[in-house]
């Protein structure tokens, strides 16, 4: 049995906004395809840079940008004042600990399946990953947790709100009321998170970026930090006279187009309902797991009604996950993603293919998947 999706009209909407896909597109969790409305407004601006120059051109989409920070900010809880626009969500996690300048050694908290770069850029700070408890499945225990921060505090938990790796959904709003009363900054990783799952949740930081459920486009991130963490951080180069301390956080030189084209994305996302955006990604997630648990003895890894869109299927055996996802591309038009141990080696044992619809995907799409596997 397959269960209904629900907001057809909200799959129709979508599809229609954006340019018809070559195959079909499983693939958001890498890189979601941007609306014809946020590609024109992208161009438009780089042929502003042509006509006006490029700093004109910049100063001229000033308001649009604020609202952008102003909107984006709003989806975790945050004021335009506490939002900078960075390249990536690694950019952001960058220029944060480069602020923080925490002394070397300290301890942060992490989940075991922690993304592989962050555990790496942790350690390139001189920081030291410390497991925060978790279930077989690699969810957060939250009794756990509360021992952890009352008996031996880290300087901060770093919490990955949904995995690379696996589409679990971590319980982020108890973690960041367990953080607050044991006064321990919780920072978020929304990269895969923003645009898919509430992300007003209380963390202290949250980093993203664009192109993943944002559906906006590459090259852009966004560093959010509250007032008194960002109190609390030192920049490089001070903030410009008369701007907010997190504008100094802000790259001088960037691919302002693309911040555009995000601003527009974000515009197209409140548009949809971001309740009805959930609803219908996590009945895609459902669906998923559904059409695909056991079909060639392929394995799905999530509970089948967790609430977001990404499924991981571990391969039955000796099958080579890198080689099926490059025969379904090649012979089938499906992108999806292979996915190794190495990215997230504290909690895989092998490697998975990740499926990964965003709301133009269709129960066909999915079938003709579960065909081809
Ligand atoms: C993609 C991803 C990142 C990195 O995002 P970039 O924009 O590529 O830097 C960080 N954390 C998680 C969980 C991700 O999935």
């Amino acid at each position: 049995m397959i269960s209904p999706l629900p907001h057809e009209d909200l799959g129709a909407a979508w599809r229609k906004a954006r340019p018809r896909p070559a195959g079909r597109h499983l693939d958001s969790a890498a890189s979601s395809r941007q609306s014809s409305r946020a590609l024109e407004a992208a161009a438009h601006h780089a042929r502003h840079e042509a006509e006006l120059g490029g700093y004109v051109a910049e100063a001229a989409a000033d308001d649009l940008l604020q609202q952008g920070r102003s909107v984006l900010g709003g989806l975790v809880g945050m004021a335009a004042a506490d939002v900078a626009f960075v390249e990536s969500a690694q950019a952001a996690l960058v220029a944060l600990l480069t602020g923080w300048r925490l002394p070397s050694g300290s301890r942060v908290a992490c989940l075991p399946g922690e993304y592989a770069p962050n555990v790496a850029q942790l350690r390139t700070y001189g920081l030291r990953p410390q497991p925060l408890p978790v279930d077989g499945l690699g969810r957060a225990d939250l009794e756990g947790i509360a021992r952890l921060l009352a008996e031996d505090p880290p300087s901060f938990v770093h919490l990955t709100h949904i995995g690379s790796h696996r589409g679990l959904l971590q319980p982020a709003h108890e973690v960041a009321s367990l953080c607050r009363d044991a006064g321990v900054p919780l920072v978020l990783d929304a990269a895969q998170s923003l645009g898919h799952v509430d992300v007003d949740l209380g963390a202290d930081v949250v980093y993203g970026t664009s192109r993943k459920w944002l559906s906006g486009p590459r090259g852009v991130g966004m560093l959010f930090v509250g007032p008194a963490l960002a109190a609390q951080l030192t920049p490089v180069l001070p903030e410009p006279e008369g701007e907010p301390p997190m504008r100094a956080f802000e790259s001088g030189e960037a691919h302002v187009a693309g911040r555009v084209g995000l601003v527009v994305a974000v515009g197209d996302h409140l548009a949809a309902g971001p309740d009805r955006v959930r609803e219908r990604l996590a009945a895609l997630g459902r669906v998923t797991r559904e059409l695909l648990d056991g079909v060639g003895g392929w394995r799905v890894v999530e509970p089948v009604d967790e609430p977001t869109a990404t499924t991981t299927l571990r391969p039955p055996g000796g099958l080579d996950v890198v080689e099926t996802r490059t025969r379904l591309l090649v012979e089938h038009g499906i992108v999806t993603s292979a996915i190794g141990p190495e990215r997230a080696p504290g909690e895989m044992t092998g490697p998975v293919l990740r499926i990964s619809p965003h709301l133009d995907a269709t129960v066909d799409d999915l079938a003709a998947l579960a065909a081809a596997l």
